[in-house]
């Protein structure tokens, strides 16, 4: 007799930061922003007109399309708005990678593009980072069905050039690339400006750091009009709306308030520098982070040690058990002012 139980996925999902059931802690371990969202953003939710519910959103967010387009002065037509820039890049990898090819990604870097890979059967293979956690672009040369690239990389902060990118594009001009800037506001380089040389070229972006928007959902794409097309076919083909229109209606808000998105940006990244240089005043190993977390390394102390004391006061930051080459790393959100003051503290406690 067949089981039915044969039947069912089998599949490692992806593991986020941990949510601890209670409000009193600090939260520094799924690299949100720690200050709230522009007060038009809230202003918009409060305004918003309930009534409007009964009918279905903007298929494909139309109203925020145009203002991402706007704002980053492309056309709208290279813009595609999604359910998070997660959605987005599954989305993406279901439209872009039909090949028998492997689609290529560093072994050390967001560890959901394996899982996606696994969910659509899409053949992957990872390419070594270096001893200093550099990704390598000669690496890329090798026959491929796609390539990924988070720039700036998670969980090593480490950012990028403009160089890098091009020298990516220009081996695998018979594939398609996407640039996942999910943390590129934070003093990254974004790959936009090479979109009008290489039509195999994506860039995704969200709204969960930069904009202090994780709970909304926003995430987008900016690319040529074939790849734009071939992603709305897929969401089309899975779920039309994958954007309500209160999230429409505050990410529209969002982008009408630059200045506020600009000093909140020169905050987080002041409290960065600033968390670096105790940290390896400590004697922790940091790389120079272009995001808004940092990624560090004692030799004295192990990781999963600190981490455990640190959760012991209330401090969450995020520890990798897996893969190995990380497992005596520490991924650090940059919290407000007086969190980083308080994360400090305790680590100078702890070492001494
Ligand atoms: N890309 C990278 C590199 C990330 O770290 C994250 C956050 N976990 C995402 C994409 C997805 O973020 P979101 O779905 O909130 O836009």
């Amino acid at each position: 007799m067949t089981d039915w139980k044969d039947n069912l996925i089998k599949i490692a999902p992806y593991v986020a930061g941990e949510q601890p059931d209670k409000s009193d802690f600090i939260k520094l371990n799924a690299n949100e922003n720690p200050y709230p969202p522009s007060p038009m953003v809230t202003e918009a939710i409060k305004s918003f007109d309930g009534e409007s519910l009964k009918r279905y959103p903007n298929a494909d967010a139309l109203p925020l399309m145009k203002a991402i387009a706007e704002d980053l002065g492309v056309d709208h037509k290279n813009v595609f708005v999604g359910n998070g820039s997660d959605d987005v890049l599954a989305q993406s990898f279901r439209a872009f990678f039909n090949s028998d090819k492997p689609v290529i990604f560093p072994d050390i870097t967001y560890s959901f593009y394996p899982v996606w890979c696994e969910m659509y059967r899409i053949p992957y293979k990872t390419i070594p980072v270096d001893e200093s956690f550099n990704i390598n672009a000669a690496d890329y040369g090798i026959k491929n069905g796609g390539v990924v690239i988070a720039n700036p990389n998670a969980p090593t902060s480490i950012g990028r050039g403009l160089d890098f990118m091009r020298e990516i594009l220009d081996r695998n001009q018979g594939s398609v690339v996407i640039s996942d800037e999910a943390y590129v506001d934070f003093g990254g380089c974004t790959a936009l400006p090479l979109l009008k040389e290489y039509e195999n070229l994506l860039v995704v972006r969200t709204f969960s750091k930069s904009r202090s928007m994780a709970g909304s959902r926003i995430g987008f794409a900016v690319g040529g009009e074939t790849l734009i097309s071939a992603l709305r076919a897929a969401k089309d083909s899975y779920n039309s709306y994958p954007l309500d229109s209160v999230a429409i209606a505050a990410g529209c808000a969002s982008i009408a308030d630059r200045e506020y998105f600009t000093r909140t940006l020169s905050k987080v990244m002041a409290t960065r520098d600033r968390l670096t240089a105790a940290l390896r005043d400590m004697g922790f190993v940091v790389p120079d982070s272009s995001t808004n977390f940092v990624f560090a390394h004692h030799d004295r102390f192990r990781a999963e040690d600190i981490y455990k004391y640190l959760v012991t006061k209330d401090i969450y930051v995020r520890y990798f058990r897996k893969p190995e080459r990380i497992n005596d790393h520490l991924r650090i959100t940059v919290g407000t002012d007086e969190q980083t003051d308080m994360l400090i503290n305790s680590l100078r406690e702890y070492i001494r």
